[in-house]
């Protein structure tokens, strides 16, 4: 196939489940089924001697052998610690969700023939390091990324697209303010858009890494447990991996019919000993209250950070599978007065705008109009750390604010500490207090080899250059001396570029993973 017949696909990589889609040759999105025929695919892996399975088959193997399967992933990407060890070999976080993408890649390719530009969807409230973590994934799997982009804006962009609020120009009559609420498998992610003719601008979002529907499952789990020890005594199933991974998967069962019933049993044994507890939608409601008071949190954090009241809001546009449960539209519909708009499908919406992204800045590669355009805000701050003259603490000076418009640049000025220092090192933090105290480090840039007699507090500029797509770059210079020593940012974690291709030949060929050292 010719080159420029690659049509480029849109990837929905989720903490649970994952989407792949194109466009058709009419140009609308259109989700690309897996080899089982499912829309969905579930972002597991099972290691199943060197041959890895992703998707529905590993979800079953996994509750016999739950530690030679790996799910989750996604809530560790670009993390420097995390390193799952499987049959005594270590695996990066970025490998284990190549595997996913590898697989999608693959089934798409029964259908469309190569797949290789790709656009993948990333939680706008990705720092840095999660967000390079992602294109590396891509790499290692052999996809060209072009891009990552926000997951609530490829759900704007699907809205949009699809639901005929935009005329035949493609672009809205009126500015419409977004809510979008994506509540999926293991994270949660809030963030107000602006759509207005064909800019679709983030205005300011929020999320929690750590809360997502396998919080609700565990609840559940967690009163049929209890319900259990209190009929039989003895050991407690959560204790043990295999039998907890199957309760989670009943528990799952029980949630999902909760949302279409009032009132559902769950039904489990362990150890020889049957259980069976009914529970109601009430009941689960009531269990999980807190959860959701979480996400309503965020929610009007979020509203009145931006600085805009909830009636201002034009819709409400629910992502994710979790926002099935009654509950959240029951919620939403409180705070807003207003019910969610639910035209969209849950499922598929992300990975739909994404493919018309991918399609768009393959186009605008190639010269055409641009007929959306995109603007994100950073989710973190950023700054450096720096210490204070005076009282010789650790300083945040933060250089970008958070949800600032991008593409940002800023400069920041520092000194040198002392008399004769030879080099400066610029520490890149993400987030965190005043004093740093939190933040992820991003990594340094160093200006070496300077000249020996430089006195104390010689000036020294850090520039910041935020693309729009949350990637950072950052240049330090001594404008006195005019000193323009070619800067790279040495990461704090994530994987060289050189790992990356050592990868991709493991994860391509399928070969026995590489050893990775102490650091
Ligand atoms: P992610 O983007 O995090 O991978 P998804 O958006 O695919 O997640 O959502 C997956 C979550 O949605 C899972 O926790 C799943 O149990 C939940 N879910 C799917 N369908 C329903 C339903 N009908 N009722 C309640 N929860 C559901
Ligand atoms: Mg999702």
């Amino acid at each position: 196939m010719a080159k420029t017949a690659i049509k480029p696909v849109g990837i929905d990589l989720g903490t649970t489940f994952s989407v792949i889609a194109h466009l058709d040759a009419a140009g609308r999105p259109a989700t690309i089924l897996n080899a089982e025929g499912d829309i969905i695919t579930p972002s597991v892996l099972f290691f199943d001697g060197d041959l890895v399975i992703v998707g529905k088959e590993a979800v079953k193997a996994a509750i016999h052998e739950p530690e030679l399967s790996v799910a989750f992933m996604k809530r560790e990407m670009g993390s420097s610690v995390f390193s799952r060890v499987i049959n005594g070999k270590k695996y990066p976080p970025e490998v284990l969700q190549s595997y996913v993408l590898k697989k999608l890649k693959a089934d798409a390719e029964l259908k469309l023939g190569q797949v290789k530009p790709a656009v993948i969807t990333v939680p706008a409230f990705f720092d840095d390091p999660r967000r390079k973590g992602t294109q590396d994934a891509g790499q290692i799997a052999g996809l060209e990324v072009l891009n990552v982009i926000n997951e609530p804006t490829a759900a704007a962009i699907a809205y949009g697209v699809q639901e005929g609020f935009l005329n035949s120009k493609g672009e809205s009559e009126r500015t419409e303010r977004v809510l979008v609420y994506d509540l999926g498998g293991g994270t949660f992610d809030v963030t107000l858009m602006e759509i207005d003719g064909k800019s679709y601008k983030a205005i300011a979002t929020d999320g929690d890494v750590y809360l997502g529907g396998v919080d609700w499952d565990h609840r559940i789990v967690d009163v049929a447990a209890t319900a259990f020890l209190k009929k039989h005594g003895g050991k407690d199933p959560r204790k043990d991996p295999s039998a907890l991974t199957r309760w989670l998967h009943e528990a799952e069962e029980v949630k999902r019919a909760l949302s279409a019933r009032e009132h559902t049993n769950f039904t489990c044994d362990f150890d020889d000993k049957k259980l069976r507890v009914a529970i109601t939608r009430e009941q689960f409601e009531e269990l999980t209250a807190d959860l959701l008071e979480r996400t309503r949190f965020t929610v009007s954090s979020l509203i009145s950070e931006a600085g805009i009241s909830a009636s201002k809001i034009t819709r409400l546009l629910l992502v994710g599978g979790s926002t099935r449960m009654p509950m959240v539209k029951k919620m939403l519909q409180e705070e807003f007065g207003r019910a969610p708009d639910q035209s969209l499908s849950a499922d598929e919406a992300v990975a739909h705008g994404a493919a018309i992204y991918a399609g768009l800045l393959l186009a605008t590669g190639q010269g055409a109009t641009p007929t959306v355009t995109v603007r994100n805000v950073n989710s973190h701050t950023l700054g450096v750390l720096g210490i204070e003259k005076s009282t010789g603490r650790n300083v945040n000076q933060v250089i970008v604010p958070r949800n600032t418009a991008l593409p940002v640049s800023k400069v920041s000025r520092f000194q040198t500490a002392k008399a004769g220092q030879r080099s400066v090192v610029a520490n890149v933090i993400e987030g965190g207090d005043l004093s740093g105290n939190n933040a992820t480090r991003i990594g340094k840039c160093t200006i070496k080899d300077l000249p020996p007699d430089l006195p104390a507090g010689t000036p020294v500029d850090v520039a910041f250059a935020y693309s729009d797509s949350g990637r950072l770059t950052v240049r330090a210079r001594l404008p006195t001396l005019g000193i323009g020593a070619v800067l790279v940012i040495e990461r704090a974690s994530g994987l060289s570029e050189q790992q990356v291709k050592q990868w991709g030949d493991v994860v391509g060929s399928s070969k026995g993973p590489l050893e990775l050292n102490e650091d």
